[in-house]
């Protein structure tokens, strides 16, 4: 018979492949669960079915939760094996070709996203939260819906944000956050229990984020009432490279800088915006280098889309990072509508799931621990489902002794 682990492994691959491969379902069947908590309802376009958007039929909650607790965000894909049915009145499960593979629920909804700021904007359209079912909970903050390279044509080969416009919904969302917005949203969220949180977006003409950054986290220390809010700014790398040493001083906890794709050859080629705003490759590099510097081993990330290239090549950047103490994510690539790789498809799962599997080891062997992974990446990622597989550290562990 199975082992527990075994069993969550198991489960942590179908998460994966549901991610990865996309999953189906009937039209309508959601309408009940959406119309008990509207707040459920998903409003990212991490899809590959354009018409579904278009035709605004698109009524799908965010995130479905596997038996053993792992929640997965829903991407949809007519073509996919998987498959959301409902069993009964109530009950859903996820099948495969017809194969009953796991029951699943949906996540409760944050107190946050019934909240309005002071000026009427929802708190759902201002803050995500990312965290499933964990009680280590993160919030993050996407404070545009738009980056400054659609300019010049030079949206990140793999991002949607610049293609989806005017599919987005809903209508409430505003397309710039306001410090106060963000500060507020914040301020309930922590409340609530939340304890990191994480501010992104794309990149403002002329560069003027920093002086965005800092309006933000001022504005967050006032509403909390604390220096030290646990926060992360996801930024570009600056051509001065000393500007990064203000996100500290302005109280930022750590700092990410997305790579992306390893080697100058395929980021020039994935990420043009990025070398023509940020000084090119080798200069995002020494970016990340002095930001080790500034913030400290195991406070800075940089995220990776795996798919994108060969698999040592990828590795051959993630282990680098890792060695200098950057904390790296590897993002399976999901090639959403709106991106310039729409229509594309990702790598196999199997592909997908030995980097995960690789990745996790390879921060485990340098020594980054599970706290200071959660501290430096918004929301959560395989390394740390893996990290809490192996240290028996995922909720279901004591669920289970404390049956015994
Ligand atoms: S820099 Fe690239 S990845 Fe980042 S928001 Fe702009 S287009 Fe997207």
């Amino acid at each position: 018979m199975a082992t527990l682990k075994e069993k969550l492994y198991d489960e942590l691959k179908l998460k994966l492949a549901l991610s990865v491969e996309g999953v189906n379902y009937e039209h309508g069947i959601f309408d009940s669960v959406l119309e008990e908590d509207p707040m459920l309802k998903k409003f990212d376009y991490c899809t590959w079915d354009k018409q579904l958007v278009t035709t605004k039929q698109y009524s799908v909650p965010s995130s479905i939760v596997l038996e053993h607790g792992f929640d997965v965000g829903v991407v949809v894909d007519r073509d996919s094996p998987y498959k959301i049915e409902k069993a009964s009145d109530k009950d859903f499960v996820v099948t495969r070709n017809g194969q009953l593979l796991s029951n699943i629920s949906f996540l409760p909804s944050p107190k946050f996203y019934s909240k309005m700021t002071s000026d009427g904007t929802p708190m759902r359209v201002v803050g995500s939260s990312l965290s499933g079912l964990s009680p280590d909970k993160s919030v993050i903050f996407g404070y545009s819906t738009e980056c400054a390279v659609k300019d010049n044509d030079e949206t990140c080969l793999f991002c949607v944000m610049n293609g989806t416009k005017g599919l987005d919904a809903p209508e409430t969302r505003p397309p710039w956050k306001t410090s106060a917005q963000i500060s507020e949203t914040a301020k309930a969220a922590y409340d609530e229990g939340y304890s990191h949180l994480t501010i992104t977006g794309g990149f403002i003409p002329e560069r003027r984020e920093v002086e965005y950054y800092l309006d933000v986290a001022e504005s967050i220390q006032l509403a909390l009432g604390v220096e030290d809010f646990n926060g992360q700014a996801c930024i570009g790398a600056p051509m001065d490279l000393s500007v990064i040493d203000r996100y500290k001083e302005a109280g930022f906890s750590s700092i990410g800088l997305n790579t992306e794709v390893w080697r100058k050859e395929y980021f020039d080629i994935v990420c043009p915006g990025k070398v023509r705003m940020c000084g090119g490759y080798d200069n995002w590099i020494k970016a990340l280098e002095h930001a080790v510097k500034v913030f400290g081993r195991g406070k800075v990330r940089s995220c990776f889309v795996a798919g994108l290239q060969p698999k040592d090549v990828l590795f051959e950047g993630l282990e680098y990072l890792a060695s200098i103490g950057v904390i790296t994510i590897a993002s399976s690539w999901v090639p959403g509508i709106g991106s310039p790789l729409e229509g594309h498809r990702s790598p196999t799962v199997d592909w997908h799931w030995d980097v995960q599997l690789r990745h996790a080891n390879l921060l485990r062997k340098n020594g980054f621990t599970y706290k200071e992974i959660f501290d430096a990446t918004p929301g959560r990622g395989f390394a740390h489902e893996i990290y809490q597989i192996e240290d028996e550290t995922l909720p279901i562990f004591s669920a289970i002794q404390d049956e015994g």
